[in-house]
């Protein structure tokens, strides 16, 4: 008789729970997933997919407008929102079902209900109180919204994609990653929008370049942005919102998105009283192997709020699993970690952001690139395409690559190869370009800022 019901019990299914159960599973480990709402978690419910599926919804009306030099006369281009997230809806439900298709087949026997710990090997999962030699936390993050007066007025990421209709007018309140992405998504699709966040360039933690550039795209593409202010209380005012800022300044709106972070979901899970050391945050401490203070309780994801990036929870789940169950202690690489921010235009980086760069490394040499691409001649679009290298002028390593422009995302993914192999500035010029792309223009800067005119 094995001494537990389970060898691991993972509580929560978004991508680092699920990629760790199916691969233990896989090592031959007898898996539980806990799981109360939708497998998948954020990612897949509501974050990267359904957000990238909005992305590219609000992309057309630009692409409307740019066909004209192209020649295109394009009749009529209403915008369907209800139909936009119906059938997003169909794409959601149609990833939870290869989900549960892909625990299944992987031997995972999934819960639906609220996991609880009650001791070191014990958790409550609904009615039934299950034991397992390892217990896996991962349980995501949450949205954070300031306790603001009239706070409970305003939505979050979570509420933004199943909202009945589009308003007329929102303020998206916040600087990061959802406050770009969402500005982007409503403008895109018609709404008159305006981003208010507390500090004095967006992006913060992104090379400074970053969010200076993709502030002046925005609001050339009619993003109203107010940078160093925030919003002091917000009322209701018949069907509007009324706003008052800390500034005094007042100003009425349909629709407040906050996207002010999100905190580790840790509360009510029994984690205090099994003995898990926690955070200031409430992320729950863990060491390389990802043991909190509890060893037979692990965590990984965004609950221990290390990098909030789905890719990276996968990558934790992977060197978990594997340390666990198949004999090969693994830790996580944090090193070049790339990232995409899906605002239009997009922003990605990967690598030292060029400060960093200098505390870190001294000298460096940095390269930039900021030009009108080629499609942009006959669309007319005056959308322009950043691009910047730093590079370490000892040792000539590529410490960062950064760009704003179309498909950032996809450019930097193969630049992150690049760096993740260490590559030189000497070998970046010995690469041939593709031409024409904006892409060749990474492996044709020859004269760094310093020198240029
Ligand atoms: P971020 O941490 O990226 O940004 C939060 C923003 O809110 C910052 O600009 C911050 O300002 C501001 N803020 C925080 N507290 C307050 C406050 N009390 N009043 C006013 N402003 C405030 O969080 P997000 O919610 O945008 O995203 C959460 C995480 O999810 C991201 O960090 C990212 O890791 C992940 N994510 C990834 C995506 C992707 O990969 N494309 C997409 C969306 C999310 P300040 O800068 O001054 O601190």
């Amino acid at each position: 008789m094995p001494r537990y019901d389970y060898d691991l019990i993972t509580i929560g299914g978004g991508s680092g729970g699920v990629r760790a159960s199916r691969m233990s599973a896989n090592f031959g480990a007898r898996v539980a997933l806990i799981e109360e709402r939708q497998l998948g978690g954020t990612c897949v419910n509501v974050g990267c997919i359904p957000k990238k599926l909005l992305s590219y919804a609000a992309h057309y009306a630009g692409d409307f407008a740019d066909s004209a030099g192209f020649g295109w006369s394009v009749a009529s281009h209403d915008f369907d929102w209800a139909r936009l997230i119906a059938n997003k809806n169909r794409e959601i439900s149609r990833l939870n079902g290869v989900y549960a298709k892909l625990l299944n087949d992987a031997g995972v026997t999934v819960i639906e209900a609220r996991g609880r710990l009650i001791d070191a090997h014990t958790v409550q999962a609904g009615e039934r109180t299950l034991t397992a030699q390892h217990i896996l936390v991962a349980t995501g993050g949450w949205p954070v919204v300031p306790p603001i007066p009239g706070a409970e007025l305003a939505i979050t990421s979570n509420e933004a994609f199943h909202l009945a209709r589009l308003p007329e007018r929102v303020v998206v309140v916040g600087g990061g990653y959802v406050a770009v992405e969402f500005s982007s998504i409503f403008k895109g699709l018609g709404v008159r929008t305006t981003l208010v966040y507390r500090g004095s360039q967006l992006l913060r933690g992104f090379d400074q370049d970053l969010g200076r550039v993709l502030a002046e795209e925005m609001a050339q593409k009619g993003v109203e942005i107010l940078l160093d202010s925030n919003i002091e209380r917000i009322e209701r005012k018949g069907a509007a919102l009324a706003l008052r800022f800390v500034s005094g300044e007042t100003r009425e709106t349909d629709l407040v998105l906050y996207a002010t972070g999100r905190a580790p979901l840790t509360h009510g899970l029994g984690l205090e009283a099994a003995g898990v050391a926690l955070a200031a945050n409430g992320a729950i401490k863990v060491d390389e192997f990802f043991r909190s203070s509890v060893p037979s309780i692990c965590a990984i994801g965004d609950v221990i709020d290390r990098i909030q990036l789905t890719p990276v929870a996968i990558a934790e789940g992977t060197a978990l699993a594997n340390t666990l169950f198949n004999n090969l202690p693994r830790r996580m690489d944090y090193g070049n970690v790339p990232t995409a921010v899906f605002s239009h235009p997009n922003v990605a980086t990967v690598g030292l952001s060029e400060k960093q760069a200098r505390e870190r490394h001294g000298e460096v040499e940095v390269y930039v690139a900021h030009f009108r691409p080629l499609k942009g001649t006959l669309s007319g679009s005056t959308e322009r395409v950043f691009m910047k290298l730093v590079v370490d002028r000892t040792t000539d390593r590529v410490l960062g690559v950064h760009m704003v422009g179309t498909d950032a995302g996809e450019v930097i993914q193969g630049f992150a190869v690049a760096l993740k192999c260490g590559a030189t500035k000497a070998q970046f010029d010995a690469t041939v370009g593709i031409h024409p792309t904006g892409a060749e223009e990474f492996v044709t800067m020859r004269t760094p800022r310093s020198r240029q005119a």
